[in-house]
């Protein structure tokens, strides 16, 4: 996501803040130090119910981010990576590149982040009535009732059953794995997703209507994102099907030609790029290959310099570069320049370059299998 910093890693899971996230922590200390705590607590000093304030957002804060681990860590035991978790506007979010095979597999890793909640806000009920009744703690007593009630809350309101949400993950994997088929599955799960969201933007603009403007906004306006999230696996989905089966080989070009690495970059615009509207070649140095140029790198450099800079100085070095198999999936392919990046990559048998996968190469594949309805 542009926009977000990182803060660190956990288990070798990168953790990052979008800045849409400050806003809602700002919101929250404010809504907690002006609001919340004042009408309960009135003897609190100023001070005091600011610090308090910022000390539950943030405790709020890490328990978004345990939700998002306990998720993260199921799926790093299933052997599937998690490139980061991300904390913005609406809650967290895990990166996984890939999806469970098994419905067993997406059943424990969507049930994770729901229980750990639950945990947690069992932790925070303790402590409330520990520091409530036995302490004597009135602040420990205010802090823990609120988290204690949030973390139930982010639990319950995961489990409802909408597709991307985690409710939705343990509906698909049930019937998944009742009825083995994980496109009808996937597609009841967006459905029941598209539902929800439906009700919230509905039932939103509703309780705005009457009176509850802020809180009823909001509602329509997650309604809204769902929505959003849901619309989105859909067409992941449908991508998905379309490629299923299919190799890098047979969807490769063999038309990425090779040039001397001497080849000035006034020659390769003019000779080469113009005239075939080719993007990426191969530029080899004696008999070796060096490195590939694309209209990105060339792009770097000042029109200028044009004349004088040859293929060989721009190239990206051929270790450098991402290379797929010919035998390897095409879907697996398309996923690893999405995640990078890139807009395409070599294809390779052996040691040997056999040709070039192109992003949106694939991208039309899909859309001209779904045009034609095969
Ligand atoms: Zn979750």
């Amino acid at each position: 996501m542009v926009g977000s910093i990182r803060l660190g890693k956990i288990f070798g899971i990168p953790i990052l803040v979008h800045y849409t996230w400050f806003i809602v922590f700002a919101l929250i200390a404010l809504s907690l130090s002006t609001q919340y705590f004042p009408s309960r607590y009135p003897d609190w000093s100023h001070w005091m119910y600011w610090a308090m304030g910022i000390a539950t957002g943030l405790l709020l804060f890490l328990s978004v981010l345990i939700h998002e681990l306990a998720h993260s860590l199921l799926s790093t035991f299933q052997g599937i990576p998690v490139q980061r978790i991300t904390l913005f506007l609406f809650g967290g979010v895990a990166s996984i590149s890939k999806e469970s095979t098994t419905p067993l597999g997406e059943f424990l890793m969507a049930l994770a982040g729901p229980v750990t909640s639950l945990i947690i806000a069992g932790g925070f009920g303790l402590l409330w009535l520990v520091s409530r009744f036995v302490l004597n703690i009135q602040i420990l007593a205010a802090v823990s009732s609120y988290l204690g009630i949030i973390n139930l809350s982010l639990a319950l309101f995961n489990l409802i059953p909408g597709f991307p949400l985690d409710g939705g993950r343990l509906l698909r994997s049930f019937l998944w794995g009742v009825t083995g088929n994980y496109r009808k599955a996937t597609e009841i799960a967006i459905t029941a997703g598209r539902a929800v969201a439906f009700l919230f933007i509905v039932g939103g603009l509703a309780w705005a209507l009457s009176g509850h403007w802020l809180d009823g906004i909001w509602l329509a306006f997650i309604g809204w994102f769902l929505d959003n999230a849901a619309t989105q696996s859909y067409r992941q989905l449908v991508s998905k099907e379309a490629l299923r089966g299919v190799k890098v080989r047979e969807l490769m070009s063999q038309e990425c030609p090779i040039i001397p690495a001497s080849t000035t970059l006034n020659d390769l615009v003019y000779n080469y790029i113009l005239p075939h509207s080719t993007r990426c070649f191969f530029v080899r140095e004696g008999e070796k290959l060096k490195g590939m140029v694309t209209l990105h790198n060339l792009k770097l450099i000042p029109q200028a310099k044009w004349p004088s800079v040859t293929v060989a100085e721009i190239s990206t070095p051929m270790e450098k570069l991402l290379k797929v198999k010919a035998d390897d999936e095409a879907l697996d392919a398309l996923e690893l320049m999405v995640e990078n990046d890139v807009n395409q990559m070599p294809v390779v048998e052996g040691e040997e370059i056999v040709g070039l996968i192109r992003r949106d190469h694939l991208l039309q594949f899909i859309r001209t299998r779904l045009e034609l309805g095969i």
